[in-house]
Protein backbone atom coordinates (compact mmCIF):
# COMPACT_ATOMS: atom_id res chain seq x y z
CA UNK A 1 0.00 0.00 0.00
CA UNK A 2 1.20 3.34 -0.83
CA UNK A 3 0.45 7.15 -0.03
CA UNK A 4 0.36 9.27 -2.84
CA UNK A 5 -0.55 13.35 -3.18
CA UNK A 6 -2.08 13.86 -6.69
CA UNK A 7 -2.29 16.97 -7.62
CA UNK A 8 -5.57 17.66 -10.74
CA UNK A 9 -4.65 21.24 -12.60
CA UNK A 10 -7.27 23.65 -14.21
CA UNK A 11 -7.83 21.99 -17.43
CA UNK A 12 -8.11 18.45 -15.59
CA UNK A 13 -10.84 19.26 -14.14
CA UNK A 14 -11.64 22.23 -16.63
CA UNK A 15 -15.45 20.25 -17.40
CA UNK A 16 -18.29 18.18 -15.31
CA UNK A 17 -16.95 15.71 -17.17
CA UNK A 18 -12.98 15.89 -16.43
CA UNK A 19 -14.18 16.06 -12.97
CA UNK A 20 -15.65 12.81 -13.12
CA UNK A 21 -12.66 11.55 -14.78
CA UNK A 22 -10.64 12.14 -12.36
CA UNK A 23 -12.90 10.88 -9.37
CA UNK A 24 -12.64 7.66 -11.73
CA UNK A 25 -9.26 7.76 -12.11
CA UNK A 26 -8.76 8.31 -7.86
CA UNK A 27 -11.31 5.45 -7.06
CA UNK A 28 -9.05 2.77 -9.37
CA UNK A 29 -5.64 3.80 -7.10
CA UNK A 30 -8.10 3.13 -4.09
CA UNK A 31 -9.10 -0.25 -5.25
CA UNK A 32 -5.89 -0.61 -6.21
CA UNK A 33 -5.44 -0.50 -2.20
CA UNK A 34 -3.59 2.77 -1.67
CA UNK A 35 -4.59 5.48 -0.01
CA UNK A 36 -4.65 9.08 -1.93
CA UNK A 37 -4.81 13.09 -0.92
CA UNK A 38 -6.03 15.10 -3.73
CA UNK A 39 -5.01 18.60 -4.45
CA UNK A 40 -7.28 20.63 -7.20
CA UNK A 41 -6.88 23.80 -8.97
CA UNK A 42 -9.78 25.89 -9.74
CA UNK A 43 -11.69 24.89 -13.03
CA UNK A 44 -9.82 26.39 -15.97
CA UNK A 45 -10.01 29.50 -16.73
CA UNK A 46 -11.61 30.63 -13.65
CA UNK A 47 -9.16 32.43 -11.68
CA UNK A 48 -8.84 34.52 -14.70
CA UNK A 49 -11.90 35.31 -14.23
CA UNK A 50 -12.08 36.59 -10.97
CA UNK A 51 -8.88 38.71 -11.32
CA UNK A 52 -10.87 40.13 -14.13
CA UNK A 53 -13.78 40.83 -11.98
CA UNK A 54 -11.96 42.34 -9.48
CA UNK A 55 -10.84 44.52 -12.06
CA UNK A 56 -13.67 45.91 -13.22
CA UNK A 57 -14.58 46.97 -9.72
CA UNK A 58 -10.84 48.28 -8.23
CA UNK A 59 -7.74 49.64 -10.35
CA UNK A 60 -5.80 48.41 -7.13
CA UNK A 61 -7.80 45.86 -4.39
CA UNK A 62 -5.99 45.04 -1.63
CA UNK A 63 -3.97 41.59 -1.61
CA UNK A 64 -6.03 40.38 1.29
CA UNK A 65 -9.32 41.03 -0.69
CA UNK A 66 -7.84 39.52 -3.84
CA UNK A 67 -6.70 36.27 -1.65
CA UNK A 68 -10.33 36.14 -0.74
CA UNK A 69 -11.54 36.44 -4.19
CA UNK A 70 -9.18 33.97 -5.82
CA UNK A 71 -9.15 31.07 -3.18
CA UNK A 72 -13.27 30.37 -3.71
CA UNK A 73 -12.13 28.79 -7.42
CA UNK A 74 -10.57 26.00 -5.84
CA UNK A 75 -13.66 25.82 -3.45
CA UNK A 76 -15.97 24.93 -6.14
CA UNK A 77 -13.79 22.19 -7.53
CA UNK A 78 -12.75 20.07 -3.84
CA UNK A 79 -17.00 20.19 -2.99
CA UNK A 80 -17.25 19.07 -6.99
CA UNK A 81 -14.72 16.26 -6.91
CA UNK A 82 -16.29 15.47 -3.38
CA UNK A 83 -19.44 14.81 -4.75
CA UNK A 84 -18.55 12.93 -7.92
CA UNK A 85 -16.12 10.21 -5.52
CA UNK A 86 -19.34 9.99 -3.23
CA UNK A 87 -21.33 8.95 -6.28
CA UNK A 88 -19.08 6.32 -7.18
CA UNK A 89 -19.43 5.05 -3.71
CA UNK A 90 -16.12 6.21 -2.16
CA UNK A 91 -15.81 7.82 1.10
CA UNK A 92 -14.47 11.14 0.54
CA UNK A 93 -13.84 14.57 3.04
CA UNK A 94 -12.83 18.05 1.03
CA UNK A 95 -11.46 20.75 2.79
CA UNK A 96 -10.35 23.85 2.34
CA UNK A 97 -6.69 25.19 3.41
CA UNK A 98 -7.27 26.75 6.12
CA UNK A 99 -8.96 23.68 7.53
CA UNK A 100 -6.53 21.39 6.28
CA UNK A 101 -4.22 23.67 8.66
CA UNK A 102 -2.26 25.02 5.78
CA UNK A 103 -0.18 27.24 8.21
CA UNK A 104 1.29 30.39 6.03
CA UNK A 105 3.25 33.80 6.38
CA UNK A 106 0.95 37.34 5.47
CA UNK A 107 2.37 37.69 2.36
CA UNK A 108 -1.15 38.35 0.56
CA UNK A 109 -0.74 37.03 -2.92
CA UNK A 110 2.28 35.19 -2.43
CA UNK A 111 2.15 33.77 0.62
CA UNK A 112 5.21 30.92 1.69
CA UNK A 113 3.88 28.01 3.39
CA UNK A 114 5.32 27.78 7.08
CA UNK A 115 3.89 24.36 7.93
CA UNK A 116 1.53 22.06 7.73
CA UNK A 117 -0.84 20.15 10.58
CA UNK A 118 -1.78 16.77 9.04
CA UNK A 119 -3.42 14.87 12.36
CA UNK A 120 -6.78 15.31 11.18
CA UNK A 121 -5.81 14.08 7.47
CA UNK A 122 -4.18 11.04 9.12
CA UNK A 123 -7.30 10.44 10.74
CA UNK A 124 -9.34 10.72 7.73
CA UNK A 125 -6.88 8.39 5.77
CA UNK A 126 -6.80 6.04 8.11
CA UNK A 127 -10.49 5.55 8.22
CA UNK A 128 -10.11 4.88 4.67
CA UNK A 129 -11.91 8.34 3.57
CA UNK A 130 -9.77 10.32 -0.03
CA UNK A 131 -9.22 13.63 0.92
CA UNK A 132 -9.61 15.94 -1.12
CA UNK A 133 -7.72 19.80 -0.83
CA UNK A 134 -7.85 22.57 -1.84
CA UNK A 135 -4.96 23.88 -3.83
CA UNK A 136 -3.00 27.54 -3.90
CA UNK A 137 -4.08 28.47 -0.39
CA UNK A 138 -3.58 28.53 3.08
CA UNK A 139 -4.51 30.78 6.19
CA UNK A 140 -1.67 33.18 8.43
CA UNK A 141 -1.67 33.10 12.37
CA UNK A 142 -4.75 35.94 11.95
CA UNK A 143 -7.14 33.49 10.30
CA UNK A 144 -7.12 35.37 7.00
CA UNK A 145 -6.52 33.75 4.20
CA UNK A 146 -3.94 33.70 1.82
CA UNK A 147 -2.79 32.29 -1.49
CA UNK A 148 0.62 30.96 -2.68
CA UNK A 149 1.22 32.46 -6.17
CA UNK A 150 -0.28 32.00 -9.76
CA UNK A 151 0.04 28.14 -10.26
CA UNK A 152 0.77 27.48 -6.10
CA UNK A 153 -1.42 24.13 -6.27
CA UNK A 154 1.84 22.94 -7.47
CA UNK A 155 3.31 23.73 -4.09
CA UNK A 156 0.44 22.77 -1.90
CA UNK A 157 0.65 19.21 -3.66
CA UNK A 158 4.19 18.73 -2.84
CA UNK A 159 4.21 20.19 0.29
CA UNK A 160 1.28 18.10 1.77
CA UNK A 161 3.48 15.18 0.00
CA UNK A 162 6.70 15.90 2.11
CA UNK A 163 3.98 16.58 5.38
CA UNK A 164 2.25 13.11 5.19
CA UNK A 165 5.84 11.56 4.10
CA UNK A 166 3.95 10.16 1.12
CA UNK A 167 5.52 7.98 -1.68
CA UNK A 168 5.16 10.05 -4.61
CA UNK A 169 3.67 13.31 -5.40
CA UNK A 170 2.06 12.93 -9.21
CA UNK A 171 1.33 16.15 -10.79
CA UNK A 172 -1.17 15.39 -13.42
CA UNK A 173 -1.66 17.97 -15.88
CA UNK A 174 -2.50 18.68 -19.31
CA UNK A 175 0.85 17.55 -20.55
CA UNK A 176 2.31 14.17 -20.05
CA UNK A 177 5.40 14.99 -18.51
CA UNK A 178 8.18 17.87 -18.91
CA UNK A 179 9.72 18.37 -22.40
CA UNK A 180 12.62 19.78 -23.86
CA UNK A 181 10.58 23.23 -24.42
CA UNK A 182 6.86 23.73 -24.04
CA UNK A 183 5.80 21.10 -26.53
CA UNK A 184 2.83 23.83 -27.31
CA UNK A 185 5.79 26.52 -29.18
CA UNK A 186 8.27 23.67 -30.39
CA UNK A 187 6.08 20.30 -31.98
CA UNK A 188 9.77 18.42 -32.03
CA UNK A 189 9.91 18.96 -27.97
CA UNK A 190 10.39 15.40 -26.05
CA UNK A 191 9.64 13.84 -23.26
CA UNK A 192 12.44 13.63 -20.79
CA UNK A 193 12.06 10.34 -18.58
CA UNK A 194 13.89 12.03 -15.78
CA UNK A 195 14.68 15.75 -15.05
CA UNK A 196 17.41 16.63 -11.91
CA UNK A 197 15.71 19.32 -9.39
CA UNK A 198 18.54 21.80 -10.08
CA UNK A 199 17.87 21.65 -14.09
CA UNK A 200 13.85 22.45 -12.94
CA UNK A 201 14.48 24.51 -10.75
CA UNK A 202 15.97 26.55 -13.19
CA UNK A 203 13.63 25.78 -15.98
CA UNK A 204 10.65 26.46 -13.25
CA UNK A 205 12.10 29.94 -12.77
CA UNK A 206 12.88 30.96 -16.54
CA UNK A 207 9.76 30.95 -16.98
CA UNK A 208 8.27 27.10 -18.15
CA UNK A 209 5.10 27.35 -16.19
CA UNK A 210 4.58 23.18 -15.61
CA UNK A 211 5.64 23.47 -12.40
CA UNK A 212 5.50 26.48 -9.88
CA UNK A 213 9.28 26.87 -8.88
CA UNK A 214 8.20 26.40 -5.08
CA UNK A 215 6.66 22.94 -5.48
CA UNK A 216 10.28 21.93 -7.22
CA UNK A 217 12.11 23.87 -4.30
CA UNK A 218 10.33 21.80 -2.17
CA UNK A 219 10.71 18.49 -3.24
CA UNK A 220 14.86 19.14 -3.39
CA UNK A 221 14.43 20.01 0.14
CA UNK A 222 12.21 16.93 1.89
CA UNK A 223 13.14 15.00 -0.82
CA UNK A 224 10.06 14.20 -2.18
CA UNK A 225 9.40 11.80 -5.03
CA UNK A 226 7.75 14.13 -7.35
CA UNK A 227 6.30 13.11 -11.17
CA UNK A 228 4.64 15.00 -13.57
CA UNK A 229 2.04 13.10 -15.77
CA UNK A 230 -1.03 13.22 -17.77
CA UNK A 231 -5.13 13.15 -16.96
CA UNK A 232 -5.39 12.45 -20.01
CA UNK A 233 -3.80 9.36 -20.26
CA UNK A 234 -1.62 6.51 -19.36
CA UNK A 235 2.60 6.50 -19.24
CA UNK A 236 5.45 7.26 -17.34
CA UNK A 237 5.61 10.78 -17.27
CA UNK A 238 8.65 12.64 -15.90
CA UNK A 239 10.44 11.88 -12.90
CA UNK A 240 12.03 14.71 -10.93
CA UNK A 241 15.26 13.37 -9.04
CA UNK A 242 17.86 14.81 -6.73
CA UNK A 243 20.39 15.59 -8.82
CA UNK A 244 23.38 12.65 -8.35
CA UNK A 245 20.57 10.31 -9.47
CA UNK A 246 21.48 10.99 -13.32
CA UNK A 247 24.66 9.83 -14.08
CA UNK A 248 27.50 11.88 -15.33
CA UNK A 249 27.82 9.48 -18.33
CA UNK A 250 24.25 10.20 -19.67
CA UNK A 251 24.48 13.96 -18.79
CA UNK A 252 23.10 15.81 -22.26
CA UNK A 253 24.35 19.57 -22.62
CA UNK A 254 21.18 20.90 -22.60
CA UNK A 255 18.75 19.28 -21.06
CA UNK A 256 15.87 21.91 -21.83
CA UNK A 257 14.54 25.76 -23.19
CA UNK A 258 12.29 28.17 -21.34
CA UNK A 259 11.41 30.73 -22.13
CA UNK A 260 9.05 34.32 -21.11
CA UNK A 261 7.56 36.95 -22.33
CA UNK A 262 6.77 38.53 -19.22
CA UNK A 263 9.51 40.81 -18.48
CA UNK A 264 10.50 44.77 -19.58
CA UNK A 265 13.42 46.11 -19.89
CA UNK A 266 14.91 49.96 -18.59
CA UNK A 267 17.91 51.29 -19.33
CA UNK A 268 19.79 54.53 -18.32
CA UNK A 269 21.95 56.31 -20.73
CA UNK A 270 24.94 58.23 -20.09
CA UNK A 271 24.38 58.37 -16.38
CA UNK A 272 27.08 59.91 -14.59
CA UNK A 273 29.81 56.75 -13.54
CA UNK A 274 29.90 57.89 -9.75
CA UNK A 275 30.51 54.79 -7.24
CA UNK A 276 27.40 53.58 -6.24
CA UNK A 277 25.43 54.07 -9.48
CA UNK A 278 24.19 50.97 -9.04
CA UNK A 279 22.47 50.92 -5.81
CA UNK A 280 21.47 54.38 -6.61
CA UNK A 281 19.57 53.43 -9.54
CA UNK A 282 18.16 50.23 -7.85
CA UNK A 283 17.95 51.10 -4.54
CA UNK A 284 14.94 53.00 -4.96
CA UNK A 285 13.28 50.25 -7.22
CA UNK A 286 13.64 47.81 -4.29
CA UNK A 287 12.18 50.09 -1.92
CA UNK A 288 9.29 49.78 -3.60
CA UNK A 289 9.16 46.23 -3.54
CA UNK A 290 10.04 45.48 -7.56
CA UNK A 291 11.89 42.65 -8.19
CA UNK A 292 15.29 43.51 -10.68
CA UNK A 293 16.13 40.42 -12.88
CA UNK A 294 18.82 40.58 -15.59
CA UNK A 295 21.62 43.45 -15.03
CA UNK A 296 24.09 44.96 -16.97
CA UNK A 297 26.46 47.80 -16.56
CA UNK A 298 28.96 49.25 -19.17
CA UNK A 299 32.36 49.47 -18.67
CA UNK A 300 32.90 53.49 -18.84
CA UNK A 301 35.97 55.43 -19.87
CA UNK A 302 37.35 56.71 -16.48
CA UNK A 303 35.39 58.92 -14.76
CA UNK A 304 32.53 59.65 -17.50
CA UNK A 305 29.68 58.37 -17.73
CA UNK A 306 27.44 54.87 -18.22
CA UNK A 307 24.94 53.12 -19.40
CA UNK A 308 22.77 50.63 -16.83
CA UNK A 309 20.04 48.37 -18.82
CA UNK A 310 17.85 46.01 -16.25
CA UNK A 311 14.98 43.72 -16.47
CA UNK A 312 11.78 44.05 -13.94
CA UNK A 313 8.43 42.13 -14.45
CA UNK A 314 6.12 43.98 -17.06
CA UNK A 315 3.44 44.16 -14.20
CA UNK A 316 6.21 46.33 -12.62
CA UNK A 317 7.30 48.63 -15.78
CA UNK A 318 4.83 51.59 -15.73
CA UNK A 319 5.98 52.49 -12.00
CA UNK A 320 9.69 51.34 -12.49
CA UNK A 321 9.81 54.07 -15.21
CA UNK A 322 8.04 56.25 -13.09
CA UNK A 323 10.73 56.30 -9.83
CA UNK A 324 13.60 56.50 -12.39
CA UNK A 325 12.32 59.25 -14.23
CA UNK A 326 11.23 61.62 -11.06
CA UNK A 327 12.91 60.19 -8.27
CA UNK A 328 16.27 58.53 -9.39
CA UNK A 329 17.52 60.35 -12.84
CA UNK A 330 17.31 63.91 -10.50
CA UNK A 331 19.47 62.44 -7.63
CA UNK A 332 21.63 61.15 -10.06
CA UNK A 333 21.75 64.28 -12.15
CA UNK A 334 21.36 63.06 -15.40
CA UNK A 335 20.72 60.20 -17.36
CA UNK A 336 18.16 59.60 -20.43
CA UNK A 337 15.53 56.53 -20.04
CA UNK A 338 14.27 54.01 -22.55
CA UNK A 339 12.22 51.35 -21.92
CA UNK A 340 10.65 48.42 -23.92
CA UNK A 341 8.37 46.31 -23.10
CA UNK A 342 8.68 44.18 -26.20
CA UNK A 343 11.42 41.91 -24.99
CA UNK A 344 11.79 38.27 -24.25
CA UNK A 345 14.25 36.24 -22.52
CA UNK A 346 14.80 32.69 -24.07
CA UNK A 347 16.94 30.49 -21.98
CA UNK A 348 19.11 27.20 -22.56
CA UNK A 349 19.87 24.73 -19.24
CA UNK A 350 21.24 22.24 -18.54
CA UNK A 351 23.79 20.55 -15.82
CA UNK A 352 26.18 19.26 -18.61
CA UNK A 353 27.01 22.65 -19.47
CA UNK A 354 29.18 22.78 -16.41
CA UNK A 355 31.67 20.77 -18.51
CA UNK A 356 31.70 22.35 -21.89
CA UNK A 357 32.62 25.47 -22.84
CA UNK A 358 31.21 27.00 -26.56
CA UNK A 359 27.76 26.53 -24.92
CA UNK A 360 27.34 30.55 -25.39
CA UNK A 361 29.18 30.86 -28.46
CA UNK A 362 27.10 28.47 -30.31
CA UNK A 363 23.91 29.93 -29.56
CA UNK A 364 25.04 33.29 -30.57
CA UNK A 365 26.13 31.86 -33.65
CA UNK A 366 22.25 30.16 -33.83
CA UNK A 367 21.08 33.38 -33.36
CA UNK A 368 22.99 35.39 -35.75
CA UNK A 369 22.22 32.88 -38.73
CA UNK A 370 18.15 33.63 -37.63
CA UNK A 371 18.93 37.61 -37.53
CA UNK A 372 17.76 37.84 -34.69
CA UNK A 373 19.80 39.96 -32.28
CA UNK A 374 20.53 39.85 -28.96
CA UNK A 375 19.99 42.92 -26.19
CA UNK A 376 21.55 41.24 -23.03
CA UNK A 377 23.01 37.94 -21.86
CA UNK A 378 23.36 36.13 -18.41
CA UNK A 379 24.78 32.77 -17.52
CA UNK A 380 25.65 30.97 -14.61
CA UNK A 381 27.19 27.23 -13.99
CA UNK A 382 23.87 25.34 -15.45
CA UNK A 383 22.14 28.17 -17.55
CA UNK A 384 22.61 30.57 -20.27
CA UNK A 385 19.99 33.35 -21.17
CA UNK A 386 19.38 35.89 -23.95
CA UNK A 387 16.89 38.66 -24.04
CA UNK A 388 15.77 39.35 -27.23
CA UNK A 389 12.71 41.29 -29.18
CA UNK A 390 9.11 39.08 -28.52
CA UNK A 391 8.49 38.69 -31.88
CA UNK A 392 11.47 36.71 -32.32
CA UNK A 393 10.79 34.67 -29.50
CA UNK A 394 9.47 31.51 -30.83
CA UNK A 395 11.56 31.12 -34.08
CA UNK A 396 14.32 31.32 -31.78
CA UNK A 397 13.14 28.78 -29.47
CA UNK A 398 12.67 26.35 -32.23
CA UNK A 399 15.93 27.36 -33.87
CA UNK A 400 17.86 26.26 -30.33
CA UNK A 401 15.94 23.24 -30.17
CA UNK A 402 17.09 21.86 -33.52
CA UNK A 403 20.73 22.95 -32.85
CA UNK A 404 21.25 21.44 -29.68
CA UNK A 405 19.87 18.33 -31.04
CA UNK A 406 16.72 18.53 -28.92
CA UNK A 407 14.14 17.67 -31.39
CA UNK A 408 12.31 14.39 -31.42
CA UNK A 409 14.40 11.65 -33.87
CA UNK A 410 17.64 13.46 -33.49
CA UNK A 411 20.84 12.65 -31.73
CA UNK A 412 22.63 15.30 -29.13
CA UNK A 413 25.56 16.78 -30.78
CA UNK A 414 28.08 18.14 -28.92
P1 LIG B 1 -2.03 22.97 -14.81
O1 LIG B 1 -3.26 23.76 -15.04
O2 LIG B 1 -2.25 21.50 -14.89
O3 LIG B 1 -1.28 23.38 -13.57
P2 LIG B 1 -0.18 24.52 -16.43
O4 LIG B 1 -0.83 25.21 -17.58
O5 LIG B 1 0.14 25.31 -15.22
O6 LIG B 1 -1.09 23.26 -16.06
O7 LIG B 1 1.17 23.79 -16.90
C1 LIG B 1 1.15 22.91 -17.98
C2 LIG B 1 1.61 23.64 -19.26
O8 LIG B 1 2.98 23.99 -19.11
C3 LIG B 1 1.57 22.84 -20.51
O9 LIG B 1 0.29 22.87 -21.10
C4 LIG B 1 2.65 23.49 -21.38
O10 LIG B 1 2.09 24.36 -22.34
C5 LIG B 1 3.47 24.32 -20.39
N1 LIG B 1 4.91 24.06 -20.46
C6 LIG B 1 5.86 25.01 -20.50
N2 LIG B 1 7.08 24.48 -20.56
C7 LIG B 1 6.92 23.14 -20.56
C8 LIG B 1 7.82 22.03 -20.60
N3 LIG B 1 9.15 22.20 -20.65
N4 LIG B 1 7.31 20.79 -20.56
C9 LIG B 1 5.97 20.60 -20.50
N5 LIG B 1 5.06 21.60 -20.47
C10 LIG B 1 5.53 22.86 -20.50
N1 LIG C 1 -5.81 28.39 -9.72
C1 LIG C 1 -4.50 28.96 -9.47
C2 LIG C 1 -3.95 29.59 -10.73
O1 LIG C 1 -4.59 29.59 -11.77
C3 LIG C 1 -3.55 27.98 -8.87
C4 LIG C 1 -3.18 26.81 -9.75
O2 LIG C 1 -3.87 26.53 -10.74
O3 LIG C 1 -2.19 26.15 -9.45
O4 LIG C 1 -2.88 30.13 -10.71
MG1 LIG D 1 0.05 24.98 -13.18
Amino acid sequence: MALYVQKFGGTSVGTVERIKAVAEKVKRDRDAGHQVVVVVSAMSGETNRLIDLASQINEDPTPREMDMLVSTGEQVTISLLAMALHQLGVPATSYTGAQVGIRTDSAHTKARIQRIETDELKDDLAEGQVVVVAGFQGVDDEGNITTLGRGGSDTTGVALAAALDADECQIYTDVDGVYTTDPRVCSKAQRLEKITVEEMLELASLGSKVLQIRSVEFAGKYNVPLRVLSSFEEGPGTLIVADEEIESMEEPLISGIAFTASEAKLTLLNTPDVPGVASRILGPIADANIEVDMIVQNVAPAGDYTDFTFTVAKGDYKQTMRILQNDVIPALGGGDLRGDDNIAKVSLVGVGMRSHAGVASKMFRVLAEENINIRMVSTSEIKISVVIDEKAMELAVRALHTAFGLDKDSIQSE
